[in-house]
């Protein structure tokens, strides 16, 4: 079994194949790390082609004894956050429908107000019953309520404080007489009836979804350090993703404003204390290798930074369009289950004991040359082409930031601008670029930040529902 990988991460060369404890054929030299022996990546000794001498005299240790290297678990996975408790009298969500207020109360819009203000409010009742389709009426005698009560019907709400005195509807609404139906001639309001925001504990590395639910907004942006990001529509919701860097991003608490606009040019704005996430230390696990001062020369840092300018670039374009519709896939298939990974995401490494910043910025597939690569979510081909050290690269965009790179191909089997559905094969494994060996190298990038694609792909323990649902 091949247990090759790529030299692809930003900056990070030579170092990916250390983690193997293999030979390591690089360039005509031959490397061998000391540690030798690993679980399942331990067939370097005695492996057709992987000699287990050292002539180059090049090798690394590991700063700690060798772990068990299963990549599930050297990784704590992310925690499927539990549903935000919502502490009174913070607004949530109520389903549209209809609703009725029991007399003693009634349900109607205030003139001078925003629409979804009732007059509930006044009367210790609902403070806020969301955005109102028809206007509140009396319940025809054929609803079967109580008698008075005042009927009205809501595309979308939110409550504060107690829901006393009004109830949810059942089975078909009550007819609305025609006067109840005609729209008022104000504009109406943007209006922030809910956010969501997942993870609330976002490990580096890992991708941020955030939903505001809005009617009426035409525009809404999220403001997040310092920097106002253009959130997209999405029915009657406005999404966002966000990349956090997986060690470069600071730890700690990330407050979020939110500022909405509606069609007649008026902001509304949220800064609320609750609106928050906090980015946390995944504790990627860090390799310390040693390597021989003249392999690093084998790589110009000016060519790879030049490389990752340009697929910067690429990755980097912002589409508000959105391509695909849930979950992603893994683009590696086998009827046999999930793929063996050779790397994974976010492991950091020093050199020679001088700490680099460098991590692996996708995850690495353990396959032959030859075996298919398929897209991982429907998307347009944004680029083809042959890299220095990425090798044969197809590129994705999924729109709405979204992007799939896919590296060190035989073949690629798509054209730009082509639009691909998930699952269609896209090209063959191979050992192009700066690589010890055949394998494939996806990384998935949000707004131009590697993340973790197990996220995205939905593979155990790494699962998001969240991003799956959207
Ligand atoms: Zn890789």
């Amino acid at each position: 079994m091949r247990v090759d990988y790529c030299m692809t991460d930003r900056l990070s060369v030579v170092t990916e194949s250390w983690t193997r404890r293999r030979a390591l054929r690089l360039g005509g030299a031959v490397l061998v790390p000391v540690a030798a022996g690993c679980g399942p990546f331990g067939q370097a000794a005695g492996a057709p082609g992987a000699p287990s001498s050292d002539p180059s005299g090049v090798s690394t240790t590991r700063a700690a004894p060798p772990a068990a290297p299963a990549p599930p678990t050297t990784v704590p996975p992310t925690p499927t956050p539990a549903p935000t408790p919502v502490p009174e009298p913070r607004e949530y969500a109520i389903e549209s429908g209809w609703y009725f207020a029991v007399p003693g109360y009634a349900v109607r819009d205030e003139p001078g107000g925003p629409r979804f203000w009732t007059e509930l409010q006044r009367q210790g009742g609902v403070q806020a019953l969301g955005l109102p389709t028809a206007r509140s009426f009396n319940a025809p005698a054929s609803a079967g309520l109580p008698e008075g009560s005042r009927v009205q019907r809501f595309q979308q709400g939110w409550l504060v404080g107690t829901q006393a005195g009004v109830r949810r509807g059942d089975g078909v609404a009550p007819e609305p007489p025609p006067d109840a139906l005609a729209r008022e001639d104000r504009p109406e309001m943007a209006f922030i009836g809910r956010v969501d925001v997942s993870p609330r504990d976002a490990r580096q590395g890992t991708t941020v979804l955030i939903r505001v639910w809005s009617t009426a907004a035409q525009s809404a942006t999220v403001t997040l350090e310092g920097r106002d990001q253009q959130l997209v529509k999405d029915g009657e919701a406005f999404v966002g993703l966000f990349g956090i860097h997986r060690n470069l991003s600071q730890l700690g608490a990330r407050p979020l404003r939110f500022t909405l606009v509606d069609g007649a040019g008026r902001r509304v704005t949220r800064n609320d204390a609750a609106d928050t996430f906090r980015v946390v230390n995944p504790e990627y696990p860090t390799e310390d290798l040693i390597v021989d001062p003249k392999t690093m020369t084998l790589l110009d840092p000016v060519k790879v930074n030049q490389e990752e300018a340009f697929v910067s670039g690429i990755m980097g374009k912002f589409t508000p369009e959105r391509y695909w519709k849930g979950p992603f896939a893994e683009p590696m298939f086998s009827p046999a289950g999930p793929v063996p990974l050779s790397s994974e995401f976010g492991t950091k490494r020093s050199i020679n004991g001088v700490s680099t910043g460098w991590a692996h910025e996708g995850t690495d597939y353990e396959v032959d040359t030859g075996d298919p690569i398929l897209a991982c979510a429907d998307g347009k081909v944004a680029y083809i082409g042959e890299l220095g050290t990425r090798g044969k690269v197809v590129i994705i965009d999924h729109g709405w930031s979204v992007m799939t790179g896919y590296f060190h191909m035989f073949q690629q089997q798509v054209q730009e601008g082509q639009m691909v559905k998930k699952g269609q094969q896209i090209g063959l494994v191979g050992s192009t670029g700066f690589v010890t060996g055949p394998h494939l190298h996806v990384e998935v990038r949000v707004r131009n930040v590697t993340v973790e694609p197990l996220e995205w792909f939905q593979r155990a323990p790494f699962s998001r529902p969240d991003l799956a649902s959207l």
